[in-house]
């Protein structure tokens, strides 16, 4: 059974391009009644992108703290803070910010149509009704969250996305003069995430042109970056993101995801550093991607936490372990339809122990 799945139908690309945004929004402001939403990672309080920002009479500046990974039960109170604010829906909601806050653009969207919480919602096509209008504004790059068909959320039970077509974004603005100040620890932890995603592809069992075709494009991308320096670094982190996404949405991620979720379950590691930490015990899965991560680690000057495993108790192990090892597409991906013979607990917990 071949996929076929929603793209993001607007893009628009460039330096400066943010400044349209009103412009943008103007054509959902059908009727004079009519307010846009706009949520964004309140590290731009105070600063001038809040300037920026093209709010009406009408709108809501809903500013979103990012400290923790998107949970339900955040995404469940915005949406009442949205829903309270007037009598009728929103014409727009605009997510600006990282993964994080473009995630919860993408939910509070899905949420506003969508009856009861949004832990209902954590799988695979469960979305009932269409989103409202939902664009995004990323303001750091690598996750592809602004590309993807899924908003990954933490609830009481498991981590896993709201997954649908009604997910996706229906316009993304890429403005590479958005990502230029991101502190240099972050900016490297979510560029990785964008070059693990294209190395667990593109090594993957799923492989195909049309993912082969994006992660290529993506990993060079993230070479002229991580590796050159190139004076357009931001521009090409930010298509790299893009492509990386793409890759990904046709094939799927691998062990170091499965092993990161695991991580991140127990001790709440955020993704792109989470990502970094499990990348650099795999090199005898993805022996040249970590070599060559290795070499961007040390030419960005970054390094990463160490030991993390040796104080867990055997009950938060178990838990690492049976979280990394439910994810089976990715364990598929990365090592065949008879990956469980491969993959046993212990295996998993040795790679654990190594981090
Ligand atoms: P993030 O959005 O969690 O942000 C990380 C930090 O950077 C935060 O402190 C944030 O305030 C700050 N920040 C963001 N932009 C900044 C800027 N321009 N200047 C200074 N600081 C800035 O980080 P991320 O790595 O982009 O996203 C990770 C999240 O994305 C996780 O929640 C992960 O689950 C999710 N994710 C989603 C998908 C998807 O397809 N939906 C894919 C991968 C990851
Ligand atoms: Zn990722």
């Amino acid at each position: 059974m071949f996929r076929n799945f929603k793209l993001v139908p607007n893009v628009i690309f460039g330096r400066g391009c943010f400044s349209q945004m009103d412009e943008i929004i103007e054509k959902q402001r059908t009727d004079t009644d009519a307010w846009a939403v706009f949520v964004t990672d309140d590290v731009f309080q105070g600063k001038d992108l809040e300037k920026r920002i093209p709010l009406h009479d009408k709108d809501l500046l809903l500013w979103v703290n990012v400290d923790d990974e998107p949970k339900t039960s955040y995404v469940d109170k915005l949406t009442l803070e949205v829903k309270n604010t007037r009598s009728t829906l929103p014409c727009a909601v605009i997510g600006i910010g990282g993964g994080s806050s473009m995630d919860l653009a993408k939910a509070i969207s899905l949420m506003l149509t969508n009856v009861g919480s949004s832990t209902l919602y954590q799988g695979w096509d469960l979305i009932q009704n269409p989103a409202v209008y939902h664009a995004a504004v990323p303001t750091l790059s690598g996750t592809g969250a602004e590309v993807s068909r899924t908003t990954v959320l933490t609830g009481p039970e498991k981590k896993l996305g709201m997954n649908s077509d009604y997910t996706v974004f229906d316009q993304i603005v890429l403005d590479p003069e958005l990502i230029q100040n991101v502190p240099k620890d972050q900016h490297f932890y979510t560029g990785m995430d964008c070059y693990i995603h294209c190395v667990e592809s593109l090594e993957g069992t799923f492989l195909n042109e049309f993912s082969k075709s994006y992660g290529e494009k993506s990993l060079a991308l993230c070479r002229q970056v991580f590796i050159d320096n190139h004076q357009d670094k931001d521009d090409k982190l930010m298509m790299a993101s893009f492509f990386g996404g793409m890759s990904i949405a046709y094939s799927q991620v691998g062990a170091c995801h499965a092993l990161s979720y695991g991580l991140s379950y127990v001790l709440g590691t955020h993704h792109g550093i989470g990502c970094c930490i499990t990348f650099d015990a795999l090199e005898e899965y993805y022996p040249d991607g970590v070599k060559e991560f290795r070499t961007m680690m040390e030419q960005t000057g970054i390094d990463i936490p160490r030991g993390l495993t040796a104080n867990l108790s055997e009950t938060q192990m178990e838990t690492m372990i049976t979280v990394a090892l439910g994810l089976d597409p990715l364990w598929e991906n990365c090592l065949g339809k008879d990956w469980k013979s491969i993959m046993t607990r212990d295996k998993a917990r040795s790679l654990f122990l190594k981090i």
